[in-house]
C-alpha cells in the first residue's frame, strides 16, 4: 500500500521549468533515496511534496490527505495543505534551530504550537526524542554549544516530535564536517530500522547502498531511472546515471 502518491508533478519558476512531470509512489516503511546532479530539481521535489513550494501542476497525496496543485486557494485547500504539512517532517541541509532556545525547547516548540500540547507533555515528549537521537544529556544546551552533527540530530528530533507519517531529508549531511556525517546517518538508519517512511536526497553512496529500498535518479526535472541500489549503482541502464555515478565515486 502506498502512503505517498505523486502524480504528474510539475513546477516552474517563471520560465524555468524545473519539474517536468514526476510520478512516484512510495510505500509505508519504504526508504527512497533521490540522487542526481545539482540543479536537477531534487530539493524542489521535496519542497513541493509538503507544499513549501506550490507545485504548478499535479496531485500529491500523503496518507489520506490529497492536494491538487493549482487549485483555488480557499479555506478547504488551506486546511488540506496544513494537514499534509503536519504529517511530513522536513530536515534541511542547514539545521535551522532557534538559536535562543535550548535543544529541548527547540523540540518542544512544534508539539505546543502545532498539536496544542501542554508544556509538561511537550517536555516529556521532547526528552524522549532527544534520547532517541542520542542527545539525552544535551537537553539544556543551546545550539552554539553543540556540534553540527548534534544540531542536525536535534533538528531530526524536532521533526520526529510531531509524529510524522513520512520524513523528508534534503542533503542532511552535506553541511557537516566529514567526521560528523556518520552520527547523523546512523540516526537515519535507526529510523529506517524502526520502519519510518523516508525520502532522502543525499550524495552518500555507501549510505544509500545500506539504507535505500529504492534509489531514484533525477536529471533535468525528470526521473531518469529507478531501482534497488544494486541495480542503479552496479548496472545503471541510462548513460546519464552512469556519468553521474562515475563522478561521485
Ligand atoms: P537540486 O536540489 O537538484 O540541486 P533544485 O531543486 O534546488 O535542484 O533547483 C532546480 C532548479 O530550480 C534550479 O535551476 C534552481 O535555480 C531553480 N529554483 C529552485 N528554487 C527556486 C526558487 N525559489 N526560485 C527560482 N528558481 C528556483
Ligand atoms: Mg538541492
Amino acid at each position: 500500500m502506498s502512503i505517498i502518491q505523486i502524480h504528474n508533478l510539475k513546477k516552474s519558476f517563471g520560465l524555468n521549468d524545473v519539474l517536468l512531470g514526476i510520478d512516484l509512489e512510495i510505500n509505508k516503511s519504504e526508504v527512497v533515496v533521490i540522487m542526481g546532479p545539482s540543479g536537477s530539481g531534487k530539493s524542489t521535489l521535496l519542497r513541493c511534496l509538503n507544499f513549501l513550494e506550490e507545485p504548478t501542476e499535479g496531485i500529491i497525496q500523503i496518507g489520506e490527505y490529497r492536494v491538487i496543485a493549482g487549485g483555488k486557494i480557499d479555506r478547504k485547500r488551506k486546511k488540506e495543505i496544513r494537514e499534509l504539512r503536519k504529517r511530513t517532517g522536513f530536515v534541511f541541509q542547514s539545521f535551522n534551530l532557534f538559536p535562543h532556545k535550548t535543544a529541548i525547547e527547540n523540540v518542544m516548540e512544534g508539539p505546543i504550537a502545532i498539536h496544542g500540547a501542554s508544556k509538561d507533555e511537550a517536555r516529556k515528549l521532547a526528552e524522549l526524542q532527544l534520547i532517541k537521537v542520542g542527545l539525552g544529556d544535551r537537553c539544556d544546551h543551546y545550539p552554539v554549544q553543540l556540534s553540527g552533527g548534534q544540531q542536525q540530530r536535534v533538528a531530526i528530533a524536532r521533526s520526529l516530535a510531531l509524529n510524522p507519517m513520512v520524513m523528508l531529508f534534503d542533503e542532511p549531511t552535506s553541511a557537516l564536517d566529514p567526521e560528523l556525517v556518520r552520527e547523523v546517518l546512523q540516526v537515519i538508519k535507526d529510523l529506517a530500522q524502526e520502519g519510518m517512511t523516508m525520502v532522502i536526497v543525499t550524495h552518500e553512496m555507501n549510505f544509500a547502498k545500506d539504507v535505500a529500498d529504492r534509489v531514484v535518479f533525477m536529471d533535468n526535472g525528470l526521473i531518469v531511472e529507478e531501482g534497488t541500489s544494486q541495480q542503479v549503482f552496479q548496472s545503471p541502464k541510462e548513460e546519464r546515471t552512469r556519468k553521474f555515478l562515475s563522478k561521485v565515486e
